[in-house]
């Protein structure tokens, strides 16, 4: 399937949660889900559909992972696979495997101002892993692995606005980040409690084991 490449906001409406997909916006009152919190379509899916089913709270729940992500289906999968395969609760697994994406290790250090800007800087080969370009949104970043902005890069006006404005907000506890050398570390993996998202990751496991 395609990546998606419509209206971002509507993401979020549709699952009715904040996906912070456009970086600063998300946390002003022009967020689309306090200007217009409803769900997209004519009336309204909910409403139009009323009480969700089980199967249908199962999938809106792994939607919102995965969009959160920007993960399309298949991929998510592979990652769902290789969650299951592992010690430890799978859904535990999934959600640390996609938060050592590379290009969501990148928005996190604060490099870029969005997941999708991430992506692009990934893609646009201005990341090293390790002093070595790689290109590959989805690579998994191990610990101990230094991340860093390719130095021609470093004048990429939003790379300097973007930690700018995460110096303020903090780096996690699982990363470090040297934003005068534009670069950073991954520390540890995450913890489950260290990922503050609201998802209940059990509704994704219960679905694929249908
Ligand atoms: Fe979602 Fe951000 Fe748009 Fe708000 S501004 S609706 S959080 S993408």
């Amino acid at each position: 399937m395609a990546r998606y490449t419509g209206a971002v906001c509507r993401l979020c409406r549709r699952e009715q949660i904040k996906l912070f997909l456009k970086g600063d916006r998300c946390y002003t009152d022009k967020c689309s889900m306090e200007t217009k919190p409803n769900v997209p379509g004519q009336h309204g899916v909910n409403r139009r559909r009323g009480k969700q089913s089980e199967y249908g709270l199962q999938l809106r729940e792994k939607q919102k992972v995965r969009r959160m992500y920007g993960v399309q289906e298949k991929q998510f999968r592979t990652t769902f696979k290789k969650a299951s395969s592992k010690k430890g609760k799978t859904g535990t697994n999934l959600l640390i495997l996609l938060e050592r994406r590379l290009d969501n290790i990148v928005y996190r250090m604060g490099f870029a101002r969005s997941l999708a800007e991430a992506r692009q800087l990934v893609k646009h080969s201005h990341v090293l892993i390790n002093g070595k370009k790689n290109n590959i949104p989805s690579a998994l970043v191990r610990v101990e692995d230094e991340i860093s902005i390719r130095e021609k890069s470093r004048n990429i006006a939003f790379v300097k606005e973007s930690l700018d404005s995460a110096a303020r907000k903090g780096t996690l506890a699982w990363l470090s980040v040297d934003a005068d050398k534009y670069s950073g570390k991954v520390v540890a993996y995450p913890k489950r409690e260290q990922i503050s998202i609201p998802i209940q990751e059990q509704l994704i496991v219960e679905l694929y084991s249908r």
